[in-house]
């Protein structure tokens, strides 16, 4: 059995097989270091930004891309991926929950679990033509899903042979099985195989689809900004919900723009995805580590129709605009934005919200486009109205976010490819986007897998 990926997807899968098949023979392939050993070398002094390492130490190894998350582990089915299309929506709730509790039983006991459930804010929202969608928030905070994730190492290390900084550069279908070709030449044979190579495996993926003739289908891209403001603005709304996840419909084109990944007294850092440096945020529980600002980002889905097929391209060819005019991200004060002219260091400094992150000031319209801009203005003013405050001049909009979708493989109900014993789990799938749905996902095949022993 071979997992190739130790992000949460791959994680959980093995967890499962060590608790219910310890005598199932499993190794996992992880093209990062593991986890003690994953340090970005940015350091606030010598190194201020992005240089592009080979390997991005915050998007691979032990953990995947969610080792140095805010750990938010949303367990619902409106968000965080459309697994429950495949298995349903009460298997895939129940799964989310099991998680859950493996991370309670883990080191995340005493973290807090935020609900929507008969929440006044459903109301206000709508009063102001905003959705709140329902989810229960465990919130382990970056600090603690470290923690968790030590630990499940620790569980996992004894039963399962870990290969790590071993990228696999090739599978192959073999008589009963897959032939798994590391990019150091190293190889093995197996009789099942677990693809969950999440967003930085994603072109990984779609060269393997291709080759194995699996169908995909690609159509969507989420750009937008990361907002960051004083913390008491959303205070009123994080103490009570820490996530709230907000959808506008503007009123000029009749798109949805959406929060994301809300980090009440955060930090705003840099992703980067492929060599292109994008916007992204994390808090961490303890409060010593806690910043005087919340951030979230605002993204509006952009899907393609025929014949456009590179959605993903398409982000990256404007993340790559920002990178081009800004050396990475841009920060622009809202103020700015609105008055058509770029925000300078002067201005930023000037400004009453203190940036988390260094970007260089900017403007982004000259980088997103107007149908997105426009939306997420106007999504700003609707947020104003439940947080006044939030179309203040100083709020800071950095840029840009881009939320890639891996290519959707074609899967059956069990996440299984045409190429029986080859499965595709979490983000690398399509399937998921988020801490839980793709450690949910680990879980289920592992099950499907250990019933068929
Ligand atoms: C800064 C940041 C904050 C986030 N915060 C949250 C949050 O609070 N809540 C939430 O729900 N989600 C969050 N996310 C998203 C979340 O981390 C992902 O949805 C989740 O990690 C997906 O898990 P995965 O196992 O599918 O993939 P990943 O976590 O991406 O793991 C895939 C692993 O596969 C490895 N790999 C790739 N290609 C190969 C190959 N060819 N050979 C061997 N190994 C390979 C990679 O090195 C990686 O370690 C955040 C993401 C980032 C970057």
């Amino acid at each position: 059995m071979v997992i190739i990926g130790a992000g949460p997807g791959g994680i959980y899968a093995a967890y499962e097989f060590v608790k219910k098949a310890p005598n199932l023979k499993v190794a996992i392939f992880e093209a990062g270091h593991q986890l003690q050993d994953r340090k970005c070398p940015i350091d606030g002094k010598k190194v201020l930004s992005c240089i592009n390492c080979k390997d991005c130490a915050i998007m691979k190894g032990f953990g995947g891309a969610g080792a140095f998350s805010d750990g938010k582990y949303n367990i619902t089915n409106d968000f965080g991926g459309t697994l429950y299309e495949y298995i349903g929506k009460r298997k895939a709730i129940e799964l989310m929950e099991y998680v859950d509790e493996i991370n309670i039983a883990n080191g995340g006991a005493g973290t807090k679990m935020y609900t929507t459930a008969g929440s006044e804010f459903k109301k206000l929202c709508m009063q102001n033509k905003l959705t709140l969608l329902d989810a229960n928030v465990r919130h382990l905070g970056t600090d603690i899903n470290y923690r968790v994730l030590e630990n499940l190492y620790a569980k996992l290390e004894h039963n399962v042979d870990f290969f790590f900084n071993t990228a696999v550069d090739k599978l192959e279908i073999i008589d009963g099985g897959f032939k798994i070709i590391a990019e150091n030449g190293k190889s093995v044979t197996c009789e099942y195989c677990i693809a969950s190579v999440g967003r930085s495996g994603s072109k990984w993926m779609e060269k393997v689809c291709e080759e194995l003739n699996i169908p995909t289908r690609s159509n969507r891209v989420d750009l937008g900004v990361r907002v960051e403001l004083p913390a008491p603005l959303f205070e009123h709304l994080t103490e009570e919900l820490y996530e709230s996840k907000i959808v506008y419909q503007t009123e000029k084109f009749e798109d949805r723009v959406r929060t994301f990944c809300m980090n009440p007294h955060g930090i705003v850092v840099h992703e980067n995805t492929n060599g292109i440096v994008t916007v992204n945020g994390h808090s961490y529980e303890d409060p010593a580590r806690h910043t005087e600002n919340t951030n979230f980002a605002l993204l509006v889905s952009k899907h393609f129709s025929e014949p456009f097929k590179d959605s993903n391209g398409y982000g990256e060819s404007i993340a790559r605009l920002s990178n081009m005019l800004g050396g990475g991200v841009i920060v622009q004060r809202f103020g700015d934005l609105e008055r058509g002219r770029r925000s300078n260091e002067k201005r930023i400094q000037e400004g009453t919200v203190r940036p988390t992150l260094n970007a260089t000031p900017g403007d982004l319209s000259l980088v997103i486009p107007k149908r997105i801009l426009d939306g997420i203005i106007e999504m700003i003013y609707a947020l104003d109205k439940i947080a006044p405050g939030t179309a203040n001049d100083d709020t800071l909009l950095y840029g840009v976010e881009v939320k890639f979708y891996n290519m959707e493989a074609c899967l059956d109900e069990n996440l299984e490819t045409c190429h029986k014993g080859l499965y595709i789990i979490g983000d690398g799938s399509g399937v998921t986007h988020s801490l839980s749905h793709s450690s949910a996902s680990g879980v289920y095949v592992a099950n499907k897998i250990i019933e068929k022993q």
